[in-house]
């Protein structure tokens, strides 16, 4: 795992290539023949400095997440965590000269190892990412990071390293200080060399191992810091409504770290590490945002014998809103895009939304203008259906309208290839219907895209009855191609992230109609981690479309129309006052041309709040558990897997990555408390809170959508 070289100069190469991993990675394995490494160049009078570098692509990715997740109390992290603390404590204080050759990406962990040598020089690729990505995960770099980072260039130029992971390339590392030098990447080691031989011997002490080290900036007892940590630890708060510990715990270990010698700073860091470690929230975020979006983006339930389709060109057919994303994003990943719409000027004006994105990534010096070229020209704008030949998948965005999509369908198979795919980015209308028309059902699948595209990274790949396996297989291949993260979803009506979320503004509108403070509803959903609170989404989304939704679903079910507490309230904001929401600018708020919105306070007249008050974790249960219900209903109902609800509702709607998902809420909570505060509310506010029999049976059991 490391090969380690002597030469005659007496320099001692230490190479990382952890080889039964698929990247080089700190587990038990790794850690201990690293630690074997240094011990035998420290030990050996011939040695007089040490290179540490990498023989793969990376230098090293960080903590391999398999040793954390087998977690299970302090004493396990400590186990887990501690010695490879031990180690790079030992190299730093061997008074041998260490030298990180930094040759590839180097995370976490692997960024730990840099910081505890004498120097550290990376080279010159811009592809090379350097950072403490750990928060990101709920944890926190448990190598000294916390500690050696603040030492070298100040606490308050380490901060968005630690409490927010921010990664940088090569020369940005160095404007930070993060590293000493940058080189051409076919000098790296012969410059380590270099350096260590004439200057190796003299560096081979830290500063802060030495009498009289001065914290740069100060530490946190003087004034610039302290105000620093006040101001710091309030926009925490305020982001994350104190429900994700791993930042705080960062705060912590710089806070009380920074005070003290560096290894009483190392055992705060291990200590925090720990509480971390074992904590649920962690569990959570590991679960979801690791492994099941590693898996969901590696297609692990992709049906192998399908074989793979790679896309070229594809056709997008109506280019508003959706059409207009979806092409530039296409052509973004490499792919010719056919965008057609009923004339030309509207398929141009699609066109020219990629083009104004990239216009202001140009001007922010973070696109070449030659590639904006390339990319645009990837875009062939056309009414023209014979275009369709050649396209191996062709997306329909037109109208959210049955006979348009109809006529559209009709029109596209004519003029596509026999083994082309059609897809329908409908965000309502069920597939299996929408199929009807096709000449070949097994070749048309939903490919649900959310709003704007080439920001939203969720695509729901929607099977209806008749489409094929092959089609999924594909339509999976083309997610990858664009590099979106899928979701498999049995069509249904809304599918599953529109249904599952809808429950949050509906609820909200639900207590809105019974007389709860609506100041107390928005607070409350902030408070439980959502992005935005309920009335202010309706109002960005708009109730007109609700309402629109809501009337065609009595339309379409007639007398087997069950009326919703929602309704009313919808029928009130729309028909009533003309409050559509934001973008008339007024619905629940008003929103004045300067300064913040506020809440509208006409809204007292018409839903009358009610002298009788819940408690705010009353609301916030409500607001949150009716997502999770409607996500369990669709587990229940075969729509979705449970991984891929989690993976949706965490990507699609932003619900809190701390519960692991709409599930790992239940998981989180325990099915059992989850069953019995349901069965309260369903007594207390009616049926739509009865639980799915399958739930009931698995709280019974003591069973849980994911392992522990
Ligand atoms: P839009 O109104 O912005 O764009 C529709 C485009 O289709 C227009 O440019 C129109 O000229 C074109 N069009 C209409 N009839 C056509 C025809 N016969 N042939 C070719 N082009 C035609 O709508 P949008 O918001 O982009 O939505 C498109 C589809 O995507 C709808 O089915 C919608 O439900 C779905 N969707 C929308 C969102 C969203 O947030 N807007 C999210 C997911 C899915």
């Amino acid at each position: 795992m490391i090969d380690y070289k002597t030469d005659a100069d007496g320099i001692a190469t230490l190479t990382w290539n952890v080889a039964d991993r698929p990247m080089n990675v700190l587990n038990a394995a790794s850690i201990a023949a690293f630690d074997a490494a240094v011990r035998r160049a420290v030990e050996d009078p011939g040695v007089k400095g040490v290179i540490v570098a990498s023989s793969r692509p990376e230098f090293v990715a960080g903590g391999d997440l398999d040793l954390i997740r087998g977690i299970r109390n302090a004493q396990e992290s400590f186990e887990a965590s501690g010695p490879v603390s031990a180690t790079l404590r030992a190299l730093e204080r061997s008074g041998k000269p260490f030298v990180a050759a930094i040759n590839g990406t180097a995370l976490g962990g692997g960024l730990e190892i840099c910081l505890a040598c004498h120097r550290r020089i990376v080279a010159d690729d811009p592809k090379i990412q350097l950072g403490l990505p750990e928060v990101t995960l709920g944890l926190l770099p448990a190598a000294g990071g916390t500690q050696r980072l603040p030492r070298m260039i100040g606490i308050k130029n380490a901060l968005p390293y630690l409490i927010e992971g921010r990664k940088v390339a090569p020369a940005a590392a160095l404007a930070a200080g993060i590293v000493d030098e940058v080189v051409p990447a076919a000098q790296l080691l012969q410059r380590a060399r270099s350096w260590l031989l004439a200057e190796g011997a003299q560096a081979a002490v830290k500063p802060w191992d030495m009498k009289g080290f001065r914290f740069p900036g100060g530490t946190p007892q003087t004034p610039g810091p302290t105000q620093l940590f006040f101001g710091v630890g309030g926009g925490l708060l305020a982001k994350t409504q104190g429900l994700y510990p791993a930042p705080e715990a960062i705060l912590a270990c710089i806070y009380d770290g920074c005070q003290v010698d560096i290894d009483t700073g190392l055992k705060i860091e291990q200590r925090q590490f720990a509480r971390l470690a074992t904590s649920m929230a962690t569990k959570n975020m590991i679960r979801t945002l690791f492994y099941a979006m590693g898996e969901a983006n590696r297609l692990a339930d992709r049906p192998k014998e399908v074989p793979v389709r790679r896309y070229k060109r594809i056709a997008v057919l109506g280019a508003g809103m959706m059409g207009a994303g979806l092409a530039y994003v296409a052509a973004q990943a490499g792919l010719d895009v056919v965008l057609l719409d009923v004339d030309q000027a509207a398929a141009e004006k699609g066109k020219a939304y990629g083009a104004k994105l990239m216009d202001a990534q140009v001007a922010k010096g973070r696109l070449d203008p030659a590639r904006r070229e390339t990319r645009l020209a990837r875009v062939h704008p056309t009414t023209d259906y014979a275009q369709l030949a050649g396209c191996e998948l062709v997306i329909e965005a037109v109208f959210e309208d049955r006979a348009v999509k109809a006529e559209v369908t009709r029109r596209a198979e004519a003029a596509m290839d026999a083994d082309a795919i059609l897809a329908s980015n409908t965000s309502t209308l069920p597939i299996t219907g929408l199929a009807e028309i096709s000449l070949r059902p097994e070749q048309f699948v939903g490919l649900h895209f959310f709003s704007p595209v080439e920001k939203m990274p969720l695509l729901e790949v929607i099977r209806g009855a008749r489409t094929s396996e092959a089609t999924i297989a594909q339509a999976l291949d083309f997610a990858k191609a664009i590099r979106k993260t899928p979701i498999v979803v049995n069509d249904c009506p809304s599918f599953y992230a529109n249904r599952a979320f809808a429950m949050f503004p509906y609820e909200a509108m639900t207590m809105l109609a019974e007389g709860v403070n609506p100041a107390l509803i928005e607070n409350a959903g902030r408070l439980a981690g959502m992005p935005m609170p309920p009335l202010a989404l309706i109002d960005e989304v708009s109730a007109e479309l609700l309402h629109k939704a809501m009337k065609q679903a009595r339309a379409d079910q007639g007398a087997r129309y069950r009326e919703q507490p929602q309704d009313r309230v919808l029928a009130a904001m729309v028909e009533k006052t003309g409050r559509l929401g934001r973008k008339v600018g007024q619905g629940f708020y008003d929103y004045p041309a300067q300064g913040a919105r506020r809440l509208w306070p006409g809204l007292a007249e018409l839903f009358p709040v009610a002298d009788q008050q819940p408690t705010v974790d009353e609301v916030r249960e409500r607001l949150m558990y009716a997502q999770s219900l409607e996500a369990a209903r669709c587990v229940a109902e075969g729509i979705v897997s449970p991984r891929d609800a989690d993976v949706g509702s965490i990507l699609g709607w932003g619900f809190p990555a701390v519960l692991g998902g709409a599930l790992g809420q239940i998981d989180t909570v325990g099915a059992a408390a989850f069953v019995q505060a349901c069965d309260r509310l369903a007594r207390l506010h009616g049926p739509r809170f009865e639980v799915p029999e399958a739930l009931r049976r698995m709280a019974a059991e003591g069973r849980r959508y994911h392992a522990a």
